[in-house]
């Protein structure tokens, strides 16, 4: 039997990204390279908040994001350099 970890939707990070990115990042777009999953940033299952968040594609458990803050610093990471986000900039 396969435990599942309790996880939030993609909207947890509206807020950490925020500090980033002057989008708003409930716009943003994911497409997963693995599985060909794609979807609004909401979708995403988020794992954390210890010791960072942890965005991962709701088809396929693939990581698309990491986010830790450290003290004064914010560290993201996008994927494996793979896939992308799509942020849209005019209505
Ligand atoms: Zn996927």
């Amino acid at each position: 039997m396969t435990e599942v970890s309790p996880h939030v939707d993609g909207n947890s990070l509206a807020g950490p990204l925020s500090d980033i990115f002057a989008v708003d990042m409930t716009r943003a777009w994911w497409r997963c390279p693995d599985c060909g999953s794609t979807g609004p940033l909401a979708e995403l299952h988020v794992y954390g908040p210890d010791p960072g968040l942890t965005a991962r594609c709701a088809g396929c458990d693939r990581v698309a994001l990491r986010l830790v803050r450290h003290e004064q610093d914010t560290w993201l990471t996008l994927g494996g350099a793979e896939g992308a986000f799509r942020f849209r900039t005019a209505p």
